[in-house]
């Protein structure tokens, strides 16, 4: 059978021809992603979390254009557009004096190119809008229902109720301290990190009371803002159609430690903007109850598919961001993605293990280069003072005195590498590289197993741009 004979409708993914059983364990924004993915390409799945309703603190997350543009492919701009606010520029000041640094706008043929936006929501919005979408796309999600133990070689989950759930696939959803993780490292924990992440959120009337904090409504186009300190970073960004305001805070650890699910006391929280600009103080005292997560430090995991072949890990379980990563979120959504469009291909069961292996070559080079370059930007933000961070508050002065945006060249004919290599980020299409891979290595695979692909070069065109 010639596997692209049939012209495909736009946005109508390919199907499977051979539909399994995946389990999804946890219903994060990776699982419930995961699941949204591999209904659209005909498998059957259940998705298992342990949280009773899907009930979240008062977190925002930021969403940049290589998560937005697959979220977009699914079909659900118009959804994200309601619970989303974009913002078009970046301030980068500094956290004692207040100074502004200078500021970057996310230039529009940047995101036109990434076909993406770089917008920011709760949370909470964000996985009711993936949960409604993958119960309507037919998965079945069962909150309530903790997962005891998985048996990766019979293929089983077991539940904290004692009911056995046999599957074809399962998926490892279940974060950094679930039960999939141990099962791939012996060390699923990591080292405590230097810096402690408090996450939180201030209601848009509040701000709007305190004259020193109007800016944030009054400054055009709207913004987020990054101010860098001694062992310390502010980051704020409008949230949602209310335009609240999220907040991330770092500073140094403070014996203070919890888990995303549980506020704790916004005392640690204060004690870091002590002795930051009043503005900050400010915000700290306005803001709601935060969490606080501690920047753990994970060795990589050498292998993300067990030797079973039947259980692969993805998501914050796979590859942990720093707390508060820009990427955090969309990692685990490009995992779901590349996953569900490897497995549009499956047509019998022997192909099940070539596909989580190839799931994990594909994902391995891009989230660790996510990573390096995620803790490079704390690092860098973060320099206590001394000639490294004079040189860079010098070199961020120069460009502003000049009037040149702070991630631009000073070379008027390039581009500068730190920019090239956001942008680069920023574009990469998850689901492309998936479909090349297909191209490039699947068929070739299924024709040393004899397998008659039967493709031309034009079918292979007109898949990518279907699927395009
Ligand atoms: C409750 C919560 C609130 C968060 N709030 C914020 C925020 O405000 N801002 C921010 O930037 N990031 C937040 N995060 C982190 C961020 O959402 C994730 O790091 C990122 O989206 C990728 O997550 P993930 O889905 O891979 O893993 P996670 O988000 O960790 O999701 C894992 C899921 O697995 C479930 N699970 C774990 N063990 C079991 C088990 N044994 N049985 C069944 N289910 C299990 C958990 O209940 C959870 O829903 C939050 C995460 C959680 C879980």
């Amino acid at each position: 059978m010639a596997l692209y004979s049939q012209p495909q409708q736009l946005n109508v993914p390919k199907q499977t021809s051979h539909p399994v059983d995946f389990v999804i364990v946890g219903a994060g924004l990776t699982g419930l992603s995961c699941a949204i993915a591999l209904r659209r390409v005909g498998h059957r799945v259940q998705v298992l979390d342990r949280s009773p309703t899907l009930h979240m603190t008062a977190g925002g997350a930021r969403v940049p254009p290589n998560m937005s543009k697959i979220l977009y492919h699914w079909g659900l701009e118009e959804e994200v557009r309601k619970i989303s606010f974009k913002s078009r520029a970046i301030h980068l000041l500094l956290c004692e004096s207040g100074e502004h640094l200078g500021k970057h706008h996310w230039d529009e043929e940047m995101l036109k190119e990434a076909r993406g936006d770089f917008v920011a929501v709760y949370q909470r919005d964000l996985r009711k809008l993936l949960y409604d979408t993958a119960i309507a796309k037919g998965a079945n999600v069962r909150l309530n229902t903790p997962v005891k133990s998985v048996d990766p070689d019979s293929r089983t989950v077991t539940l904290m109720s004692g009911e056995v759930i046999r599957a074809d696939i399962i998926v490892g959803a279940d974060g950094v301290n679930g039960v999939t993780r141990p099962l791939l490292t012996d060390e699923p924990h990591g080292q405590r990190g230097a810096l402690n992440m408090y996450c939180t959120t201030i209601p848009k009337e509040k701000i709007l009371e305190d004259d020193d904090l109007k800016f944030f409504y009054t400054q055009k186009p709207a913004a987020m803002y990054s101010w860098w300190g001694d062992g310390r970073i502010v980051l704020t960004y409008p949230i949602a159609k209310t335009h609240d305001i999220g907040m991330y805070v770092y500073g140094p650890w403070d014996g203070q430690e919890s888990t995303w699910d549980k506020t704790v006391s916004a005392r640690g929280m204060h004690e870091i903007l002590s002795n930051c600009e009043i503005r900050l103080r400010k915000l700290g005292r306005l803001a709601e109850p935060p969490t606080c997560v501690n920047s753990r430090e994970y060795a990589d995991l050498e292998e993300w598919v067990h030797e079973s072949g039947r259980l692969v890990l993805i998501g914050e379980a796979a590859h942990p961001l720093p707390a508060g990563a820009i990427h955090m979120g969309a990692m685990g959504v490009e995992d779901g993605a590349v996953l569900a469009k490897l497995f549009s291909h499956l047509r019998t069961d022997d192909q099940i293990g070539s596909f989580l292996w190839a799931f994990q070559d594909l994902r391995q080079p891009r989230c660790a280069a996510v990573s390096k370059k995620e803790t490079g930007d704390i690092h860098f933000m973060t320099f206590p003072p001394g000639e490294m961070q004079q040189y860079r508050d010098n070199a961020m002065r120069a460009k502003r005195d000049a009037g040149i945006d702070a991630l631009a060249s000073t070379n008027e004919h390039e581009e500068s590498p730190e920019w090239e290599e956001i942008k680069e980020m920023f574009a990469y299409d998850a689901e492309d590289e998936a479909d090349n891979w297909w191209v490039e290595w699947g068929l070739l695979r299924e024709r040393a197993r004899g397998v008659d692909t039967g493709f031309h070069m034009d079918e292979i065109v007109v898949a990518h741009e279907v699927s395009n």
